[in-house]
């Protein structure tokens, strides 16, 4: 574990969930609901909405994670703005691959019904081959059933070419898992070299990349690649998180053209909030040091 992961893994909970509010939409499915609907009023920024949960190891938690899906698509209902993110360990992966893909497969034609695509979000490597299955099997059905793939991983480009003639929506970022360096890269520039590269790729191969980072330069170059492609605007969108201080960026993106979509996650529960949290914080540079601080202060006032 890093230095910074080893800081945000000490703090308690109370200020996990007071630093990490800016990257929650909220506790309930119309919070979710409100903050897509005001980024879209608003800013005609774009969203997909999470669930938070993962590793779900019995059968009621991931009955209620279907449920809540339920719920939110009813709530959403037909609309332009919103689209679905949503995690193999959440749903049934406990049980294996055909029973997860039942259980997305389930909330994937409910979501299509109201015309609301589906991003399926990859985890760590022991999950990529599962979460490739899973996509390749409901994509023939769902041609705008979308995933992820991580520039990080050595096989990525390989994932990419094993994905031929399907013209999908697939986000490409970095990944956020720490992986061993027998399977990925270790290195932050050479991700992002790899991810730029990714994205042409994706391009030439006919799929619809998302581009799913915060870093401006990153951003800037793929633009000018889909420019060299002579790509759309609408052949492409870029993605980033809620609560990554961005807004002024974002702004410039969508006044030249190019859609924004935010990743809006919510809990109901705040068990189900805390490991995305916690991994926000410790992407945050300020926040692992203003964490420690917080520590020391609270240690040094007790005694
Ligand atoms: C929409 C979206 C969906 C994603 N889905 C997945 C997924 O399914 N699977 C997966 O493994 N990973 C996913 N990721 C995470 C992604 O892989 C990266 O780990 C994450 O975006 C950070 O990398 P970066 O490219 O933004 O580069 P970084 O170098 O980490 O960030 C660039 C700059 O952005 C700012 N920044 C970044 N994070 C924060 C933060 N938390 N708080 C404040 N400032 C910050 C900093 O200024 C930093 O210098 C997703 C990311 C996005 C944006």
């Amino acid at each position: 574990m890093g230095l910074k992961k080893f800081v945000i893994s000490l703090a308690p909970t109370p200020l996990v969930k007071l630093f990490a509010s800016p990257y929650v939409a909220g506790d309930s499915i119309k919070a979710a609901v409100n903050t897509a609907q005001k980024l879209w009023e608003e800013r005609r920024v774009c969203s997909t909405i999470d669930l938070l949960g993962e590793e779900l190891k019995s059968d009621e938690e991931v009955q209620y994670s279907v449920d809540v899906y339920e719920r939110l698509i009813d709530a959403l209902g037909s609309q332009d703005y919103a689209t679905l993110s949503l995690k193999p360990t959440q749903l049934g992966s406990h049980r294996g691959t055909e029973n997860c893909q039942k259980v997305i497969g389930r909330i994937v034609r409910q979501a299509e019904q109201n015309n609301i695509n589906v991003t399926l979000d990859m985890e760590d490597h022991s999950f990529t081959d599962m979460t490739l299955d899973i996509f390749r099997a409901l994509n023939k059905d769902h041609p705008t059933f979308g995933t992820v793939l991580q520039s990080r991983l050595f096989r990525t480009d390989d994932d990419i070419m094993s994905l031929k003639n399907l013209n999908a929506r697939i986000r490409i970022c970095i990944g956020i898992y720490n992986e061993p360096k027998e399977i990925a890269m270790q290195s932050k520039p050479e991700m992002k070299n790899k991810m730029l590269q990714q994205v042409e790729l994706l391009f030439k191969e006919g799929h619809y990349p998302e581009i799913a980072t915060h870093d401006e330069a990153v951003i800037n170059e793929a633009i000018n690649i889909a420019e060299k492609l002579n790509m759309k605007k609408d052949q492409y969108e870029v993605q980033m998180l809620m609560g990554v201080p961005k807004q002024a960026f974002q702004d410039k993106l969508i006044q030249n053209g190019i859609l924004v979509r935010l990743y809006v996650p919510f809990a109901e529960k705040w068990k189900y909030a805390t490991a995305y949290c916690k991994r926000r914080l410790a992407a945050n540079p300020a926040m692992a040091a203003y964490i420690l601080k917080n520590i020391l202060h609270k240690i040094a006032g007790r005694h």
